[in-house]
């Protein structure tokens, strides 16, 4: 039998188990080294299971909404939800747990897509309920694995709290990497690259603060806070050559949001960049559940005269239904496949395929991770069109950016 949380009897029964299920953090009952697991598949369950035993967590599985009060004894520091459960919908339980004041990390989880999790995702931050992550089902077990080894970092990373004010007080900014242009060697653009310039930890990295920003509902602040800021530097950092593009990297979850696109025309507009300077890249594997969804997305991008980069590419297992489905103009060879192509004779395969691939398909090709002179003169030979790593410079500052710049006239 399925729970509806509606009868107010049951629901005290729920809030109080729920209480020593799953604790609050500040009375210190739940355990962070405990997983609550809650679906109704037990094909998922026994793979969670497994999955998460392995990580090193303690997993308790539950198959019904009901059941949580039977693992209640538990104790639990995170939670992975099915959005459907028998014929209950997690909000429900999301709800009376807000309602209840108890507080647990959620990850949600769904067959029915990345904009239904998406929308879920956005109530509960309403709701004060943490979203830990959201998995679209299928998924690959590496986005568990991350979600979970990000969820232990945490634990042991209290200065993560205070990002939205970071964001708000500009301590959140884009560095920049020069991209080469392999015909001339001279610089065509930069790569917009998150860093918090925290006061007390120094420069801290996207590997950091990206799923920090996604546990805290805060992706849509930070990606619009970077393009305002790179589209804000556009001008500087090229002395306003009509040449120079810049690129931000989003995630396929902000690219199908329902303000994004006008949210991005209206930046470019306000600070007066061409569209066609502006190339984003996305950063996410894209699943194939997305691809209607952000097919549309994209081809109202491209209408718009903004460029689209595959990135990464090579690492996802959907990059050609991407390369095939997609409207994008430009991919760019994951530096897995470039840092060490001199010494590896699989990878300079990859990369004249790849090459040859995006001349194919009409697309502008980018190696990211050039180390070496070695490389960089690999990259030129077989013909990619721009280059992008630490042989030229490292990510850097705006200004510092700018006046490089400037030394090389
Ligand atoms: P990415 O977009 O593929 O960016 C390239 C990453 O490779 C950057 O790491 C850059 O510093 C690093 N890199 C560049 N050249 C070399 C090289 O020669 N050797 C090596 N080993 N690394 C090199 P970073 O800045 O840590 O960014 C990591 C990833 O975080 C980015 O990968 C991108 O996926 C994501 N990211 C960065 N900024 C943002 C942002 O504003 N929004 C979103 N959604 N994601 C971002
Ligand atoms: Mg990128
Ligand atoms: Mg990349």
């Amino acid at each position: 039998m399925s729970a509806s949380f509606s009868s107010a009897p049951r629901l005290q029964g729920v809030r109080s188990a729920l209480r020593t299920a799953i604790g609050r953090p500040q009375e210190g009952v739940a355990s962070a080294n405990r997983v609550l697991v809650v679906d109704d598949d037990p094909q998922v369950l026994s793979l969670l299971d497994k999955v998460i035993r392995r990580m090193g967590f303690e997993a308790r599985m539950v198959n019904s909404l009901d059941a949580i009060d039977e693992a209640a004894a538990s104790g639990a520091g995170l939670m992975l939800l099915d959005l459907h459960v028998g014929g209950d919908h997690a909000l429900s339980l999301i709800r009376q747990l807000s309602l209840a004041g108890i507080t647990i990390p959620i990850v949600l989880m769904s067959g029915y897509g990345a904009r239904m999790l998406n929308t879920v995702r956005d109530a509960c931050v309403e709701q004060n309920c943490t979203v830990a992550g959201i998995l679209s089902k299928p998924f690959e077990m590496s986005a568990l694995e991350s979600i979970l080894a990000h969820f232990r970092w945490r634990k042991a990373a209290p200065q993560m709290g205070c990002l939205r004010e970071a964001i708000g007080q500009g301590e959140v900014v884009p560095f920049y990497q020069p991209v080469v242009d392999m015909r001339t060697g001279k610089v065509a653009g930069a790569e917009a690259l998150v860093r918090w310039m925290h006061p007390e930890h120094g420069v801290m990295l996207p590997s950091d603060i990206i799923p920090e920003a996604e546990v805290q509902g805060l992706m849509p602040l930070l990606t619009y806070r970077v393009i305002d800021q790179a589209l804000r530097d556009w001008g500087t950092l090229s002395n306003r050559d009509e040449g120079f593009d810049i690129s931000v990297n989003v995630t396929a979850d902000m690219v199908i949001r329902p303000e994004f696109v006008s949210k991005v025309t209206g930046l470019l507009a306000q600070h007066s960049v061409p569209a066609r300077r502006l190339t984003l890249e996305i950063t996410e594997s894209l699943s194939a559940l997305q691809v209607p969804q952000i097919c549309t997305a994209l081809c109202r991008l491209r209408s718009a005269g903004i460029n689209l980069a595959l990135d990464d590419f090579g690492t996802g297992y959907s990059s050609l239904v991407a390369l095939r489905d997609l409207p994008f103009n430009r991919i760019k060879l994951d530096r897995s496949f470039v840092t060490h192509a001199e010494s590896r004779p699989g990878e300079r395969m990859i990369m004249a395929s790849v090459t040859r691939l995006a001349r194919d398909f009409g697309l502008d090709s980018v190696a990211e991770g050039i180390e070496t002179r070695g490389c960089y003169d690999l990259v030129r030979e077989f013909g990619m069109d721009y280059g992008q790593g630490y042989l030229m410079a490292e990510p850097v500052p705006r200004d510092v950016f700018r006046s490089r710049a400037l030394l090389q006239g």
